[in-house]
């Protein structure tokens, strides 16, 4: 299982790279994902560059595309400098088998963020941000999921679970999890991991918490004979 590597927004492992020098420490991944599998880290926006602290940006709605510009000082356009890291960084994320993303962020934010006019009126609209939508775009099978979200009830345990449905699929060891979930035939029977990804989020929504808690135990087990 600590084989499998998740990627996480750096600041939830409570580094201090946040716009204003702080970190946001997450006790789900630090303590529950952590034991689990190997967390990576990327901070989309020191990782392209900018300094700790920096000023704060927002998504802004141009007529062609959002932009990601300052929030106190619009002739900030940090876009491409963003951008440009996310093109070379895409590419070798794709060890990962899943990522735990920050709420609400104009970078790591997955359809939680809020997006202004360029005369600065609130949009109603959210967006996702500009690394998370490229992530989503690039790896639409990826179990992507925003940290607030994994406080749910089993809400963890789901997102666990197709974490390493995933992993599995992509080393094409299915027969682990052929044996153990009520749904595999389903999934088996599909030849698309479009599909089949699919299916195992629509299957795992329809389970309480409980079942999802001892679907998990026993995929972990069957994994680590
Ligand atoms: S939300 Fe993303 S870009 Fe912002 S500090 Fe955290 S990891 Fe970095």
């Amino acid at each position: 299982m600590k084989t499998i590597k998740i990627g996480i927004s750096r600041c939830l492992q409570g580094q201090r790279v946040r716009y204003d020098g702080a970190g946001k420490y997450s006790r789900i991944c630090n303590e529950e994902l952590a034991e689990r599998f190997e967390l990576v880290s990327v901070c989309p926006e020191v990782d392209a560059g900018l300094t700790v602290p920096r000023p704060p940006v927002e998504l802004v709605r141009l007529p062609a595309e959002i932009r990601m510009l300052g929030r106190d000082d619009s002739s900030l356009d940090v876009t491409d400098t963003i951008t440009s890291f996310i093109e070379t960084s895409l590419p070798g994320l794709q060890e990962l088998a899943g990522f735990v993303l920050t709420t609400r962020s104009p970078s790591c934010g997955l359809n939680s963020v809020p997006v202004k006019s360029t005369k600065g009126r609130l949009l109603k609209e959210k967006s996702s941000g500009l690394f998370a939508q490229a992530l989503v775009d690039c790896y639409p099978c990826l179990p992507v999921i925003e940290e607030q979200a994994l406080r749910r009830d089993g809400a963890l345990a789901a997102f666990e679970l197709s974490v390493i449905i995933y992993s599995l699929f992509k080393r094409s060891c299915t027969a682990e999890f052929a044996a153990v979930l009520p749904f595999a035939h389903e999934v088996l029977v599909v030849n698309n991991l479009m599909q089949q990804m699919a299916i195992v989020k629509e299957s795992l929504a329809k389970l309480n918490q409980t079942r999802l808690s001892s679907l998990l135990k026993t995929l972990r087990e069957s994994i680590d004979e």
